[in-house]
């Protein structure tokens, strides 16, 4: 089936999650991550995830497999090494590098969601967003913008496309969420824009 094509909903079975690995912060991102869980599992589709038992990495794969889910935590050596995987994915794939782990959790996934993080979530989440622009694939990409914590780095997009350096049409290529269900209602009726065929 052609990108782009009208009305065309996608089967999503395995959705990549990007989560924080802080447990310091507020318990709002800890109740969104639970929330994303159970609606994942609610929907038979499976977690893909950086393999870590902390931070809201751990309480969005505990939330799966609460309500029955599948979990796929794929998790470079060094950092199981130091303890921080959840060993009890379904799945625990062990990768030699960051790099191998970033696209090991992309070629398996059919839908991409930030939650809440930091400098990882948001090198993952805009490399994805990247590959997006330059019609690698065209899969949905949300941002759970829970409390609006992402809020300055849409105003920083904002600003980028104000002074060209990113396109306004560049907008159609992800998602912003204020709730869980809401990334679900997105992924129900997706439908994938158009691919520009002028990149530059
Ligand atoms: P951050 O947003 O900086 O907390 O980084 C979280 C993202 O980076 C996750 O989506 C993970 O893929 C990766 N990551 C960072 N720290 C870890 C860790 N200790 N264990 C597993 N993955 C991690």
């Amino acid at each position: 089936m052609p990108p782009g094509a009208a009305g065309v909903t996608r089967s999503i079975q395995r959705v990549c999650v990007y989560a924080s690995s802080s447990d310091a912060v507020d318990p709002v991102f800890a109740e969104a991550a639970r929330a994303l869980g159970h609606g994942l599992a609610e929907r038979n589709q499976a977690l893909v995830y950086g393999g870590g038992n902390i931070g809201l990495m751990g309480v969005v794969a505990h939330a799966v497999h609460a309500g029955g889910g599948h979990v796929i935590g794929v998790i470079p050596e060094k950092l199981r090494d130091m303890e921080l995987a959840y060993d009890d994915a379904d799945e625990l794939i062990i990768t030699e590098s960051m790099g191998e782990r970033k696209a090991a959790m992309e070629t398996r996934a059919d839908a991409f969601v930030a939650l809440p993080g930091g400098l990882g979530t948001l090198e993952e989440i805009l490399e994805v967003l990247v590959l997006k622009q330059l019609n690698y694939h065209d899969r949905p990409i949300v941002f759970l913008n829970t409390a609006g914590v992402f809020d300055h780095l849409f105003r920083l997009f904002n600003h980028l496309c104000e002074r060209r350096f990113v396109k306004a049409s560049q907008r159609a290529l992800y998602h912003v969420a204020a709730e869980p269900n809401e990334v679900f209602r997105y992924f129900e009726n997706y439908v994938p824009p158009v691919p520009e065929t002028k990149l530059f």
